[in-house]
């Protein structure tokens, strides 16, 4: 396949420049919006006019600044259309609700996100609709799982906390040949790793991590065919219409302007955590990864990867216990400055945190040793603040005081 370049893409499309001949856009803030002639109105309800003829009804629907972001995380993703929502949380359950009704089965990776995986054993399963989980890594374990009541196939790239990968291409053969929908959470792989590329039908977003990348909003968004993405603003039965997770056109601005710097912050990110990873495994730390030659699968995700962006922004540490992973953490944020406790990700700080008392909480103690979550397995999220250098003498006489 052809190489992808995401940066590139991103700038082969229309820019939008705002009132006055500005290089930003302007925000467009109106919750309505009129039209010349009273007989347009009930065309911008049939869908035969649009935001393609610059028509706008009402900004839970289609708001023209957050119709600008929606326009450039598309061309990043190589998917016809975006639509952005509040949070990642509603991009994905509006996506599953969408996709599943009563009867409905999901297969999902066992290692999701704490929020995602608390959808799907508990919310969904109220609805009627039941999950299936299984290792990421085993592509045969989906085809297995398969039933006829089956109608998705649910990933994230690269799972939390774990760091597994799943096959994309793999999945996607699978869930083309049984006429399943492959949805796939791109949220700690942007850039690196493009899922529709890949053969995933949607592609979904926590906007709140590295796309962002400020820590000061919590956003989402599913990239997918325009098809989908009508489907979930359609104005009866959309499910992002109906419950209503609109994104604020204040913050489409803000994130707008931070994305074209998503790459370069995303190879910054990569160079450290890789650096420091690096400089672990040789001090002979239980360190994973994606990066390191000895990572289980290294060569899946080399294969997986747009070229320059590096393999992400996240290793993990198993400390053994959990005693042992808390007096890491305070050592390193405490004595050394090094980074944050804190959950989240994609900041240009550090943020550090143990997984199975916070994020993956929600799994029970059992799953997460199924999963091979270690209870003093800390997640370090690298920011690039800092020297580089000194940042690495900081980890290394961490590690070396709580005597890892
Ligand atoms: C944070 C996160 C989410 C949830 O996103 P919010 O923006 O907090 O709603 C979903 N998936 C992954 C992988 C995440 O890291």
């Amino acid at each position: 396949m052809q190489q992808f370049n995401p940066e590139q893409a991103m700038t082969e499309i229309r820019r939008e420049f705002g009132e006055h001949g500005g290089v930003t856009p302007s925000i467009s803030r109106s919750s309505t919006f009129s039209v010349m002639a009273s007989e347009t109105m009930p065309e911008i309800f049939a869908g035969v006019l649009g935001p393609e003829n610059g028509s706008f009804l009402y900004s839970r629907h289609v708001n023209p600044t957050v119709n600008i972001l929606a326009r450039y995380l598309a061309a990043m993703e190589g998917t016809e259309a975006a639509l952005c929502t509040a949070s990642g949380m509603s991009a994905i359950s509006c996506t599953l609700l969408q996709l599943c009704s009563q009867g409905d089965q999901i297969i999902s990776s066992n290692t999701v996100y704490g929020g995602t995986h608390a959808l799907l054993q508990h919310l969904l399963p109220q609805m009627g609709i039941t999950t299936t989980f299984v290792d990421p890594t085993k592509t045969d374990a989906f085809y297995r799982a398969i039933t006829p009541a089956t109608k998705v196939l649910y990933v994230e790239t690269m799972g939390n906390p774990t760091l597994k990968f799943a096959n994309l291409p793999a999945l996607a053969k699978l869930a083309g040949d049984h006429n399943l929908t492959l949805v796939v959470d791109n949220t700690f792989t942007p850039m690196m790793i493009s899922p529709a590329r890949l053969g995933a039908d949607i592609t979904v977003y926590s906007m709140t991590k590295f796309i962002n990348g400020a820590s000061d909003v919590i956003a989402g968004a599913v990239c997918a065919t325009k098809e989908m993405v009508g489907r979930l603003m359609d104005l009866h039965t959309g499910r992002a219409m109906l419950l209503g997770p609109t994104m604020d056109p204040r913050m489409a601005y803000d994130i707008m302007q931070r994305l074209p710097h998503l790459g370069i912050r995303m190879r910054e990110h990569s160079r450290r955590a890789q650096a420091m990873a690096s400089h672990l495994e040789g001090l002979g730390v239980a360190v994973v990864y994606p990066g390191l030659s000895s990572f289980l699968q290294h060569g899946l995700v080399s294969s997986l990867l747009n070229k320059e962006y590096g393999y992400g922004g996240m290793f993990t540490i198993d400390c053994g216990t959990r005693e042992k992973a808390d007096q890491l953490l305070n050592h390193l944020q405490n004595i050394e400055n090094f980074g944050y406790i804190a959950v989240s990700l994609g900041y240009f700080d550090t943020l550090m945190s143990c997984s199975g008392s916070t994020t993956s909480s929600e799994i029970s103690e059992a799953e997460q040793k199924e999963m091979g979550l270690s209870p003093g397995l800390v997640r370090i999220a690298v920011g690039y603040t800092g020297s580089l250098e000194e940042r690495v003498k900081q980890l290394d006489r961490a590690v070396k005081a709580v005597r890892l």
